[in-house]
């Protein structure tokens, strides 16, 4: 039993863990997964291979990754002026910026679980590719790229993609982290995030998985029964500051977690993903340490955690699991995803 208050460093928040309620009695929505086998290709996918999406534009015959811009943006580069008189109290702006939309893959049919590393690898060179060059634009304070997986997370079409925020503010969790890791770099001349890795290296209990330049845990603090940290051990502002062995030693860890992930309840693991990038502000970020976060949405295979009272209403997450139970359970299941175990 795990009953106690676990303070977030890179929130600055109390987690509370309560993990002896987990079996409490349940009568409420439960999430169902299709298990059905999908096609390669799907001719009304607006992601698809050739396909023509909602704006007329089409997609091109791609065969590896493809990037473009999202046809329904949140923020636009022609995002109109606002016109209207404020009182003193609100402020508005244009909501300025860039969204893209990156296909892992042609292949409707395939996750991001199941891309071989080498595709992983490539991938990553795009996400380098498209963060520097996004942030480097004029008014781009920073680049948030994310991949939003499975019906439980809202989203429906299952053809493997990620989604590229470029906006003209940084977006609040990074903001606090860029501030949390400046002030302690400041004062400690080391990276805050160094130090999670060596609590986490020392405990040892939580590390799912482990090579030369990389490293995937579920951090001491989690909020999320699954939730899971993917980091190069260094630290690196970004991804584009990795060398080509760390980016290949990150995309192997990054393919185990996802591979685990899917095996442990044998369907396509719903999560977000966002990978945790120093702003593109020209501030000072030497002591931000990139890393990629995993939030999945279920606590079981058919129960979400949902957020009410202490995450909405409050703001403190309250964590029904204990973290080293449920990195226990990612320790134990293979590292073969299931479905080409199946076909051996
Ligand atoms: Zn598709
Ligand atoms: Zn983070």
């Amino acid at each position: 039993m795990t009953w106690e208050e676990r303070w977030h460093p890179l929130r600055e928040e109390w987690v509370v863990i309560a993990a002896h309620r987990q079996d409490r009695p349940w009568v409420g929505d439960t999430v169902s997964h299709d298990v059905t086998a999908l096609p390669e290709y799907v001719s009304d996918c607006y992601l698809c291979p050739g396909n023509t999406r909602v704006s007329g534009r089409s997609n091109p015959k791609y065969d590896q990754i493809f990037v473009f811009d999202n046809d329904h943006p949140s923020v636009d580069v022609d995002a109109p002026e606002n016109q209207r008189p404020l009182a003193d109290i609100y402020k508005a702006r244009p909501a300025r910026g860039l969204s893209r939309v990156v296909c892992y893959s042609p292949k409707h049919n395939l996750t991001l679980a199941e891309l071989e590393p080498e595709a992983i690898e490539n991938l990553m060179g795009v996400w380098q590719e498209q963060y520097t060059h996004l942030g480097s634009l004029d008014g781009i304070e920073h680049v948030l790229i994310f991949e939003n997986k499975g019906e439980a997370v809202g989203v429906s079409n299952p053809h493997p993609h990620c989604q590229i925020y470029a906006n003209n503010f940084v977006f609040k969790t990074i903001e606090n982290e860029a501030r949390i890791s400046r002030d302690f770099f400041t004062k400690n001349k080391r990276s805050i995030f160094q130090d999670i890795i060596q609590a986490e290296k020392s405990d040892g209990r939580r590390i799912i998985v482990e090579n030369d330049s990389a490293i995937a845990f579920l951090p001491y603090f989690a909020r999320y029964a699954y939730e899971v940290f993917v980091a190069p051990k260094e630290t690196h502002p970004s991804l584009a500051a990795m060398s080509k062995t760390e980016i290949s030693d990150l995309s192997f860890v990054l393919k185990e977690v996802l591979v685990k992930f899917d095996n442990l309840w044998q369907m396509p693991f719903p999560y977000v993903m966002p990978l945790h990038q120093a702003p593109t502000d020209g501030g000072d970020h030497s002591g931000f340490h990139f890393h990629i976060e995993f939030h999945p949405p279920l606590r079981k295979p058919n129960l979400l955690k949902y957020l009410a009272g202490p995450e909405i209403g409050g703001g403190n997450f309250l964590s029904d699991t204990s973290p080293e139970e449920k990195a226990a359970e990612l320790q134990a299941v293979s590292n073969v995803h299931y479905k080409v175990e199946g076909k051996n």
